[in-house]
């Protein structure tokens, strides 16, 4: 896999303390204990970039990666902690729906599934608001080792069976194994093709 220039910009508590750019941003979400950092990892191509947490939600910020010197990752909150009071978890999905929502530089937001789990309720109610907002959203599907092909087959139909009632087809879906260090590589080459879209754009502009 290729090597990227990978800086970690900084922990930022909202939309409005993030960094003033132009580059653009591709953020992951998903509950917390799907893989996303193990996921950012991979990506990066480097241990520990995203640190991996043994504690189900222990990133309550909004974390930036350089990449290239060109984008963007943005690892925001995990959703779904047990252990939050009511006030932390509304200033947690606060923080977390301002920057979708208003982050113009965002080009794409992947919502990172384990469909090794049943379909859950967040992820699809994160779903129906970012069609809402018509910002632009992609699947990838993590831990794909977990399970035999048969049963990992499974689980992606069931997710899908459910997206789809919702839904008139699926938005761009990727599998995953930080494990096996599998799909990286797809998932890079997605962002790249919409970083050159994003800078093709720009440059017309100007
Ligand atoms: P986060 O809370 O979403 O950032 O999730 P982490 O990346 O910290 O991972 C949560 C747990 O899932 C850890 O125990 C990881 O080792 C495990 N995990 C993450 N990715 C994979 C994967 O691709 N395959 C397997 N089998 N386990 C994984």
């Amino acid at each position: 896999m290729q090597y990227y220039n990978v800086t970690f910009s900084g922990s930022f508590t909202g939309e409005a303390t993030c960094p003033k750019t132009d580059l653009p941003e591709f953020a992951f979400i998903g509950r917390s204990n799907v893989g996303k950092s193990s996921l950012i990892n991979l990506l990066t191509n480097r241990k520990g970039v995203a640190k991996v947490s043994g504690t189900p939600g222990k990133t309550k910020l909004l974390n930036f990666f350089l990449v290239d010197d060109k984008w963007f990752l943005v690892d925001l909150p995990g959703y779904g902690y047990a252990k939050l009071s009511k006030g932390e978890l509304k200033s947690l999905k606060k923080m977390i729906y301002d920057y979708l929502d208003f982050r113009k530089n965002l080009v794409c937001t992947f919502i990172l599934i384990d469909p090794n789990v049943s379909p859950k309720t967040g992820d699809l109610a994160m779903m129906k608001w970012l069609g809402e907002k018509q910002i632009p959203f992609a699947i990838v599907y993590t831990k794909a080792d977990k399970s035999g092909s048969k049963k990992l087959q499974e689980g992606i139909t069931a997710f899908r069976n459910v997206v789809l009632k919702q839904w008139n087809h699926m938005p761009p879906e990727f599998t995953t194994s930080a494990k096996k260090k599998d799909g990286g590589i797809e998932l890079m080459k997605y962002m790249k093709s919409i970083h050159r879209t994003f800078e093709s754009i720009n440059n017309k502009d100007e």
